[in-house]
């Protein structure tokens, strides 16, 4: 299975701004910011999308959003944050590599469109 652009990322093949990784998750800044501060987070393992995890991944689900918090204090989003996950064609997800959407640095609409 060829990589997906954020394996690449992750592997160092392609550039990219990274502000947080571990030995499970890595986060990095969104190349088309929606918001002033937009960092996407995202699973090593490449998990398609959030509806295609299994019961295994339930604790690296867990990291990831614990860790999408951390990194949302860490960048000064103090006054809130919005996360996002598109799931699949109708939920606008373009990158089949699960990824958790920081949004921050100004004030979220909703509904979103
Ligand atoms: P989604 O539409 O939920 O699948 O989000 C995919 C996100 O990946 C979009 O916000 C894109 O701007 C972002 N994206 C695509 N390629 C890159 C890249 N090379 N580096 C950082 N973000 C990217």
């Amino acid at each position: 299975m060829s990589k997906t652009i954020f394996e690449k990322i992750i592997a160092r093949e392609i550039p990219s701004a990274i502000v947080y990784e571990d030995d499970l998750v890595a986060a990095f800044r969104d190349v088309s910011p929606q918001a002033p501060t937009h960092i996407l987070i995202v699973p090593k393992r490449p998990i398609p999308r959030v509806g295609e995890a299994q019961a295994d991944d339930q604790a690296l689900l867990g990291h990831l959003l614990f860790k999408a918090a951390e990194v949302a204090q860490k960048v000064g989003l103090t006054g809130g944050y919005r996360l996002v996950i598109n799931n699949g064609r109708d939920g606008g997800e373009s990158v089949p590599h699960l990824h958790v959407h920081i949004l921050g640095g100004r004030s979220m609409k909703w509904p979103p469109g």
